[in-house]
């Protein structure tokens, strides 16, 4: 364990006793009461197993990417962020969740952790849309169903955003659902189009913009444009069978 998580550590442990604390090799967890605290870091070991396993092909050594969760209960939000603690291989993070007690064990949880689980792999190497565009599919029916109303919108307007200028962002903020929503029907189209190894190798090999190349290499397009003119019709076709069969309702 590093210094700066040794520094942690000694922090929340010279925290009130009334505050709940839980650790293991892999994570601390800093929560309202000591229950909830080992509740949410049983369900964070599952979530490492299982998401290590389905998008890098094996579990992470035990005590590898360490984590540390801040966690704060509040039935009606749901906010959560993410700060790697060790650039750029960003090998150790820092996740604060402020949300329900169920989505602190469930999707809110889940998607931060995935997030971990690829910059620890990837460090700054995968793009951001990449890396919302896999933790995305970790959200509830909730924020996905905010998302659907966007991609609507999008389509029966005919209005999307420049795909490249999507690809080649540093950052997506919080509030920019418009990314978010481009970002997670991307990778969900092209998951139907190669394997998730493939999706995240698209993306490293793509970052710095060189999208042509990894789009023809990857994916077998003349280039991003033909790439971003076929996802457009794949959306296009789904909002128009939604509508159709009712399940979207404008
Ligand atoms: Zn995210």
């Amino acid at each position: 364990m590093e210094a700066t998580l040794l520094l942690c550590a000694a922090l929340v442990a010279a925290a009130p006793a009334d505050i709940g604390l839980a650790s293991s090799a892999n994570f601390i967890v800093h929560a309202p009461d000591h229950r909830i605290a080992e509740d949410v870091l049983r369900h964070a070991e599952q979530y490492r197993v299982q998401l290590a396993q389905a998008w890098l092909g094996h579990t992470l050594p035990e005590g590898e990417g360490p984590v540390i969760i801040h966690v704060r209960i509040s039935p009606d939000e749901d906010h959560a962020a993410m700060l790697p603690l060790k650039r750029p291989h960003r090998t150790h993070h820092i996740i604060w969740l402020k949300t329900s007690e169920q989505l602190a064990c469930g999707a809110t949880l889940a998607h931060e952790l995935l997030h971990c689980i690829l910059a620890t792999k990837f460090g700054e190497r995968l793009p951001a849309f990449a890396q919302e565009g896999c933790a995305g599919l970790e959200d509830d029916a909730a924020v996905r169903a905010v998302r659907r109303r966007i991609l609507a919108d999008m389509a029966f307007s005919g209005q999307y955003p420049q795909l490249r200028s999507v690809l080649d962002r540093q950052l997506i903020p919080a509030n920019d659902q418009t990314a978010y929503t481009v970002s997670c029907s991307l990778a969900e189209f092209l998951f139907a189009r190669g394997s998730r190894g493939t999706f995240l190798q698209f993306a490293v090999d793509g970052a710095g913009g060189n999208w042509d190349a990894a789009a023809r290499r990857h994916y077998g397009y003349s280039s991003l444009s033909a790439l971003e003119a076929d996802w457009q019709r794949w959306v296009s076709n789904q909002m128009r069978l939604a509508a159709g069969d009712g399940t979207l309702r404008r």
